[in-house]
């Protein structure tokens, strides 16, 4: 390919639009462009680049034993409805309407697809195992579309679907994905590990998500070096003791705290009152109906740990209206004790005549942290403005719903595991991993029959990998002052030769196409820099693009018979122009053993 066929617009300064170093790339190095918000063209370097990582994660999926099929991008709302997704994952569902006003889902994902039709088409247990993958466009609603390609309106996924006979079968399955998933992220060039993750609205057992640790990413991601725990902190736990229990004291006692709405004033003169002695009492609203959240003074609430209780990620914080309406105190005077919630009835505000969310159905539910249970000698909220109680027992005082771990792990706890000191790290979500079971199964009606002739439901996994989000992952780690990096396997071309003198019948030009062709001829994908530049803007953007070599063909060399190569961030070094091109060979094979080499 010749520089001037194609289009590589390199910008000198990455557009205002780019926040992180990964994005100013993909922009300076003419791999994409902004349509809108959340929305990219791949210009023909980052295209080449995409379909590097498609055909990786191809050849891995084929090897692992998955089947290849595409499903529509427009999907019918109904088979939404079924699976129950319609509702719990509204906010990320985009909607369009045909010219006859019917709605259709565009695909986020493809469970209720593929469940239908293995419904549908899979009726022994002679055709299980079966894994469906597909690479195609995905389309989420993002609240905050950000950072390029890390998280797009409309991106490129790589989902497969596992069913199985049994669930030891579906186990199996799971780990054939996991392990191809490893050599996936390994062949790309990237540094990647799994974590344990939650299961979240999807569903499901147990799950693993691939991380590539970067500054940049939108996960915490909780470690323990010393025994190897990983968690992404939307599910990690620690071993943090529990609430020291105090001698049940006397009946609670009411005590005036005007002014005190926050843990903070609370451990002030003259309260004094330390935030581990606190409960915390948050409302939020799910469902319509407020939800009372206890967690220790000291402690924040993990809203991903409470979307997987509550089975929606379709929830919010209460208003300060509903708050006052549903427990008769404003955020910092609010508690959960039985005889101040007994005492509200489901009255509405003056001049309110619908009920305000929360207050139709008597006693909110209350959800525990579990670092509470047991514990005494609290403080907490009186339901009244202006005042607290004090020597609150968790068993006595409150009648606790259900109890639950919803705190957040901060760093430096005790790992459950071994107790050496946890660390948090971020990091970005590359790929996920699922065991599902028969949620889905169930929904569709997913069954086959089993060797003795019985119905039984298939279990299943599903298994997701960012592509277009990996590819930006991969600029993300690999780069320097210069530009990108590239890893050999997912680089848009292997080599750039550059002619100094570019004119057709010159030496250097004629030289320039003889290596093209011989190296094309080896099977190594070379783009040849005919522009008639400057030597200084031609390697400036090779070096940008990150081409992993570079092939320069200058005057003074070539009347030495030279030619200089040089790796992208290593040292040059002159050949004679006659073994150029296995030079070139012998330092390829020599950068293919470095990318694989453990990280
Ligand atoms: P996130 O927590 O980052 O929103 P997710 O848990 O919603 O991701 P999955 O439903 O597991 O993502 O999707 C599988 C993979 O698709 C993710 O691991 C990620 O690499 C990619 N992905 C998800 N959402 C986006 C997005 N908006 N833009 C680009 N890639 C995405
Ligand atoms: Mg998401």
């Amino acid at each position: 390919m010749r520089w001037t066929k194609t289009l590589i617009p390199t910008l000198r300064e990455p557009p205002a639009e780019a926040e992180i170093l990964s994005h100013k790339l993909l922009l300076r190095a003419g791999l994409i462009r902004k349509v809108a918000g959340g929305v990219y063209l791949f210009l023909p370097l980052g295209l080449r680049a995409l379909h590097k990582i498609e055909q990786i994660v191809r050849e891995e999926m084929d090897r692992a034993g998955a089947i290849e099929v595409l499903m529509p991008a427009m999907q019918p709302p109904e088979i939404w409805q079924q699976s129950g997704r319609y509702e719990t994952a509204r906010d990320v569902l985009f909607k369009v309407k045909d010219s006859g006003n019917r709605e259709w889902v565009l695909s986020p994902t493809a469970e209720e697809v593929i469940t239908g039709t293995a419904a549908a088409e899979i009726n022994s247990y002679r055709q299980l195992p079966k894994n469906f993958y597909q690479i195609s466009v995905k389309f989420r609603d993002e609240i905050r579309p950000r950072f390029g390609l890390m998280r797009a309106r409309e991106f490129i996924m790589k989902d497969a679907y596992s069913f199985d006979v049994s669930d030891e079968a579906a186990t199996a399955s799971y780990q054939k994905m996991y392990d191809a998933y490893a050599r996936i992220f390994e062949r790309c060039g990237l540094k990647a590990f799994p974590v344990e993750a939650d299961t979240g609205v999807i569903g499901g057992k147990f799950s693993h998500e691939f991380m590539v640790p970067a500054e940049t990413g939108e996960n915490e991601v909780v470690f323990c070096e010393a025994c190897g725990y990983a968690a992404n902190i939307e599910k990690a736990t620690s071993g943090i003791p529990k609430t020291a229990a105090r001698e049940i004291g006397a009946a609670i006692e009411k005590f005036a705290t005007p002014g005190v709405v926050t843990i903070e004033a609370l451990t002030k003169e003259p309260c004094k009152v330390p935030a581990n002695r606190q409960i915390k009492t948050l409302v939020y609203i799910a469902d319509s109906k407020a939800v009372i959240i206890l967690i220790r003074g000291d402690d924040q609430l993990n809203e991903a740990k409470f979307a997987g209780k509550i089975g929606t990620t379709v929830f919010r914080p209460a208003s300060a209206e509903e708050i006052f309406s549903s427990l008769g105190a404003h955020p910092g005077s609010l508690g959960a004790v039985a005889e101040t919630l007994q005492r509200r009835s489901p009255t509405r505000p003056e001049g309110q005549t619908t009920p305000p969310a929360g207050s139709e159905t008597g006693a909110p539910r209350i959800l525990a942290d579990e670092r509470l249970r047991g514990a005494n000698g609290m403080t907490t909220g009186a339901n009244e403005d202006g005042f607290h109680f004090r020597h609150v027992s968790m068993e006595r005082d409150i009648k606790v719903t259900e109890w639950f771990d919803l705190r957040t792990v901060t760093a430096g706890e005790p790992c459950a595991k071994c107790g050496k000191p946890l660390k948090i790290r971020r990091a970005i979500e590359v790929g996920h991993v699922f065991k599902l079971g028969t949620k889905y199964s169930e929904k569709f009606g997913a069954e086959f029959l089993d060797e003795s002739g019985a119905r039984r439901l298939s279990v299943m996994g599903c298994y997701g990998i960012g592509v277009t989000r990996t590819l930006q992952a991969v600029i993300e780690q690999c780069n320097d002052k210069d530009g990108i990096i590239w890893p050999l396997s997912v680089a848009p071309y292997r080599v750039c030769i550059t002619p100094l003198n570019v004119a057709p019948e010159s030496e250097a030009m004629k030289l320039a196409e003889k290596l093209h062709a011989e190296l094309s001829a080896r099977g190594v994908d070379v783009i040849l820099d005919d522009r008639d530049e400057r030597p200084g803007v031609k390697f400036k953007d090779a070096d940008l693009v990150g081409f992993p070599i570079r092939l320069a063909i200058g005057e003074k060399s070539l009347a030495k018979g030279e030619v200089e190569i040089k790796p992208r961030g290593g040292a040059l070094q002159s050949v004679k122009t006659g073994t150029a091109v296995e030079a070139v060979m012998k330092l390829v094979s020599k950068i293919a053993a470095a990318d694989a080499s453990p990280l």
